[in-house]
């Protein structure tokens, strides 16, 4: 069998082209350096290694216990964790193992609201987290786009819950972590902040430090981080559970292996060993100045964007960033998220359609889209490249009747991204 398989290698190769001569703007997507792609691609996918380094129920673990171990000691030493678990398989896999472990069915959590830009496994009705548990939500003031920690406050007073999530898809802000801890502290809830978007950010410090305040804290792997497609639970403090569950000797468990047990056996098998050394390539990447640099970079972009596209006229939400992203509504512009994500991929240009907060349109519809710069980022373009971007998409939106103008944005689009490597530094 060494025969190739050109139905599916075919597709990987248009795949490769996509990526290559398209505008990527989608704000949860990046692109991986070759170290991390060949370590996500390697003989590791093999192997079985359920339990944790020097823990496990399979022989043969020797050397992907110090894979796993590196790819530990490195996240630690990124984000100044005392504990981590580098296995969940995403970012839905980390929060539903967080919340297994420290929840039973049917109690309360309270989360950043969907519409509002918070994430589906914060308590979405459509989800495990909205299915399993009471959920209640918190969002953005309609005048600024901006969430009012006072009344997250009295939302809490009022629902008392023992879970508090904090983190979204599509919020542009900083979060308060510590008044977040503190509106916890009072009700007795546990602080989850849910990193997954500007991860990256945050270990280089651009951002407010969640550890520091949260109690738990995860993450996908894969977006401003630009690590293989995965999931992370970490925590700058070790604690004992509060809400009781003991040991059999009656003494209350710690966190760090309740959450163990949470993500195995509680909701998985065998961890993903390839893609655990795919993690480990790319926390040693975020170590470096290099990435510093880079994610220095994605938030000036990310600025210059948000600028302009207010100056263009469009309702940039909270007016701006202070992140890797940003939410437009396009109401100003009479143009609904569904017409403007499908009219921009025909110039190759890739965005999604967002709500936006106080949204009039059905999620299948929306009235807003939602861009961040962290994989044009990788890709080298800088501040003059995103007035470019922002001329681009500006060009198609204003002209979606006109198939010739969006054929001329394609190729423009097509000829400067083409030149440019997936993976700059
Ligand atoms: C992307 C995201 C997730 C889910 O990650 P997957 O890897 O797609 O499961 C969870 N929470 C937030 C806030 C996210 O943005």
């Amino acid at each position: 069998m060494n025969q190739r398989d050109t139905a599916v290698f075919d597709l990987i190769t248009q795949e490769k082209h996509r990526q290559k001569s398209g505008l990527e703007l989608i704000a949860s997507e990046n692109f991986v350096s070759p170290a991390v792609l060949e370590a996500a691609g390697s003989v590791l996918t093999n192997k079985y290694a359920e339990g944790l380094p020097a823990k496990r129920y399979y022989g043969g673990c020797e050397v992907v216990d110090e894979i796993e171990n590196l790819a530990i000691e490195r996240v630690k030493e990124l984000f100044g964790a005392s504990w981590a678990n580098v296995q969940p398989h995403a970012g839905a896999q980390a929060n539903a193992a967080v919340m297994l472990g420290v929840l039973q069915a049917g109690d309360k959590i309270l989360g950043f609201d969907l519409s509002h830009g918070g994430h589906l496994t914060h308590g979405s009705p459509v989800n495990f987290s909205g299915k399993l548990y009471q959920s209640s939500f918190y969002g953005v003031e309609q005048e600024t786009g901006v969430i009012n920690y006072d009344k997250v406050e009295a939302t809490a007073q009022k629902e008392k819950p023992k879970l508090l999530i904090c983190g979204a898809s599509a919020y542009s802000r900083d979060w308060d972590y510590e008044r977040l801890r503190a509106i916890a502290d009072q009700v007795g809830a546990l602080l989850l902040a849910d990193i997954s978007h500007p991860s990256g950010l945050i270990a280089k410090g651009l951002l407010n430090d969640p550890l520091q305040y949260c109690h738990i804290v995860t993450t996908t792997t894969h977006k401003t981080l630009r690590g293989p497609r995965g999931g992370l639970i970490m925590m700058g403090k070790d604690f004992e559970n509060p809400f009781g569950l003991k040991t059999k000797k009656g003494v209350l468990r710690k966190m760090s292996s309740i959450l163990d047990s949470a993500v195995f056996p509680g909701t998985q098998g065998g961890p993903l060993e390839h893609i655990i050394a795919a993690k480990a390539v790319a926390f040693g990447e975020a170590l470096t100045d290099d990435y510093k640099d880079y994610v220095v970079q994605v938030k000036k972009n990310a600025q210059v964007m948000a600028n302009d596209f207010v100056e263009k006229g469009y309702g940039v939400i909270s007016n701006g960033t202070d992140n890797h992203l940003m939410l437009i509504d396009l109401r100003s512009k009479n143009l609904t998220g569904k017409e403007a994500e499908n009219t921009l991929i025909k110039a190759d240009i890739t965005i999604n359609k967002n709500m936006v907060p106080f949204d009039t349109q059905s999620p299948f519809v929306t009235s807003g889209m939602r861009l961040g710069t962290a994989a044009v980022t990788t890709r080298g373009l800088l501040e003059n490249d995103m007035l470019w971007i922002v001329e681009m998409v500006d060009k198609v939106l204003m002209n979606i009747e006109n198939e010739k103008v969006i054929t001329e944005v394609r190729k423009e689009v097509n000829q400067r991204m083409s030149d440019l490597p997936l993976f700059t530094k």
